[in-house]
């Protein structure tokens, strides 16, 4: 389906985001035919650019992107001529006048489709002004009733639950709610989509998906790196709001929830929003139980001395900023009672990876040696990213003499479907929005129900932010999230080293 004619005007597009991820997967939309037939894109950021210099600062960055260095100067000098750029101060209110004109000349060049994508991407302190001025300036409402104006807001989608639902106010006081495009770009990732398939397109998973066959379910997202060049914006988030008040979150409905009865929007964004509400809130004391927190510290490797958390650019050196959680929690449903849901994510890991675990629950009795080692044999993996792939687990005779079993396992490669070509989540994400599907983004209800479990734990941790917090040696896996499984789990993991000063 080919979207309507529109005008994209992108906030904040002197920026990395724009630079890395907007513009290389709307040249990806544009080389595969799924732009609209006319279409404009405007960026509009302080920094002084005329169109030629702004274009020439995307070339680059399309160019550097994997997806861009497959094509020549020619097709991306085709898409580089919808590209415009107008200099403009989001708190001046006087300048959104310019802005305005500027929208208003590319409508006309486009047939005045009346039609209007506005993205921001700025930093978090934006997201208020700049929606008051477009309001201001009568940009947040169509002239006719065939147009529309729609606004996709980045992450973090506020700090807490009052910030969170402050902004949806500000935001429903200027656009339509169904306007509104909270972006969680975990979901636009082919292998979260692939998680509702998967459920709901075979007959033989569904039987299984509950309690009473399935023992745990694990979601982690880890990474390598540490916090790079984002250490003020990292002080203020951590790993918590980071990655699990969305992402992790996000995933895990896609994981728990019911079957929609139609695969529509809004049904499914209801089916969501019943898992969070069903999420067991923790006391104080359960907290302490059920989440682990750490921070990373500095140590060679390879001769080389690789910085700990409080040692990176404008990080605190006293910081008490968690950059790896791990959590246990309950959906307390009649699918889910009793199932835990273990999470864990974070920086300077071992290794960069994202999956969803399943647990399936162990045979009553073990009839063959060897037949299971851990608290349970079969497990379907679905690996998210890198090396996108789904692998079921399962025991095998061992060829030979006995009963002696193996553990095999059964293996799908998202290569195998596409060899050259797995869209980026930003592709899809950006052309749900130009066709007004908003299947794949945060509902307000959701988000501020996810909002109402994390809160309590932020609170708590607030209040005593050095008690409990572990620390872990940089490039090393870090606590280990399997011991909250184990009864009586509140102790720290013995493979970390407690750094004693934080308890004084
Ligand atoms: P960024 O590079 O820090 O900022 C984008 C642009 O906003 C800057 O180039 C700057 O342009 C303008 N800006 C910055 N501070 C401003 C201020 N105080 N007042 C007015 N304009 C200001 O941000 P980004 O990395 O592109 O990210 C944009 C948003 O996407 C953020 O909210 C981020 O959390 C989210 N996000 C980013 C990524 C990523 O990979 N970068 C991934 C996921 C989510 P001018 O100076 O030209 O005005």
């Amino acid at each position: 389906k080919k979207a309507d004619n529109q005008l994209l005007v992108i906030f904040g597009a002197s920026g990395d985001l724009t630079r890395r991820k907007l513009m290389p997967s709307l040249f990806e939309l544009y080389v595969r035919g799924l732009l609209p037939k006319r279409f404009a894109i405007l960026g509009a950021s302080r920094s002084e650019y005329t169109d030629d210099t702004f274009r020439q600062q995307q070339r680059e960055g399309i160019r550097r992107s994997a997806k861009g260095a497959s094509y020549d100067d020619g097709q991306i000098d085709e898409f580089l001529r919808m590209i415009h750029y107008v200099s403009f101060e989001p708190t001046e209110y006087a300048t959104y006048g310019n802005l305005k004109n500027r929208i208003g000349e590319l409508l006309e060049t486009l047939g005045s489709p009346d039609r209007v994508v506005y993205y921001l991407a700025t930093p978090p302190v934006l997201y208020e002004t700049i929606p008051a001025g477009l309001k201001e300036a009568g940009l947040n409402v169509a002239a006719t009733k065939k147009g529309w104006r729609r606004i996709v807001v980045e992450k973090p989608f506020g700090t807490d639950l009052e910030s969170a639902r402050r902004l949806s106010e500000l935001l429903r006081g200027v656009f339509e709610e169904n306007g509104i495009y909270r972006i969680d770009h975990y979901l636009g990732k082919e292998t979260v989509q692939n998680i509702l398939v998967l459920r709901f397109s075979n007959g033989i998973f569904e039987p299984l998906w509950n309690r009473n066959y399935i023992d745990y379910v694990e979601i982690s997202a880890t990474e390598t790196l540490g916090v790079e060049n984002r250490g003020p914006y990292y002080e203020s988030a951590g790993a918590l709001r980071d990655m699990i008040q969305n992402h992790l979150l996000q995933l895990m409905a896609f994981v728990a929830m019911e079957p929609p009865a139609v695969f529509e929007p809004e049904p499914i964004r209801n089916e969501i929003v019943k898992v969070f509400r069903a999420i067991r809130r923790y006391t104080p004391a359960e907290i302490g139980r059920n989440v682990l927190r750490a921070q990373y510290t500095g140590c060679e490797i390879d001769g080389q001395y690789v910085p700990g958390y409080r040692e990176e650019k404008n990080v605190a050196p006293d910081s008490t900023t968690e950059t790896f959680v791990a959590m246990k929690l309950f959906i307390d449903n009649w699918r889910w009672g009793g199932v835990p849901f273990l999470f864990h994510t974070g920086k300077r890991l071992s290794k960069k990876q994202s999956e969803v675990v399943i647990h399936f629950k162990s045979t009553p009795t073990q009839l063959f040696s060897g037949q299971c080692s851990g608290r349970s044999c079969n497990k379907l993996t679905l690996r998210i990213q890198p090396d996108e792939s789904i692998s079921l687990k399962f025991g095998l005779k061992m060829p030979g003499a006995g009963l002696s079993v193996r553990q095999v396992s059964m293996d799908f490669r998202y290569d195998s479907l596409s060899s050259d070509y797995l869209p980026d989540a930003y592709e899809r994400l950006l052309l749900d929005v130009m066709l007004g599907d908003s299947t794949l983004y945060a509902r307000r209800d959701s988000l501020e129900a996810s909002w109402q479990f994390i809160d309590p734990i932020l609170r708590a941790w607030k209040q005593n932010p050095q008690r409990g917090l572990l620390t872990y040696p940089v490039l090393t896996e870090g606590p280990d999230p399997q011991q909250l499984l184990e009864d009586g789990n509140d102790r720290p993991d013995e493979n970390c080293t407690l750094d004693e000063s934080i308890f004084q």
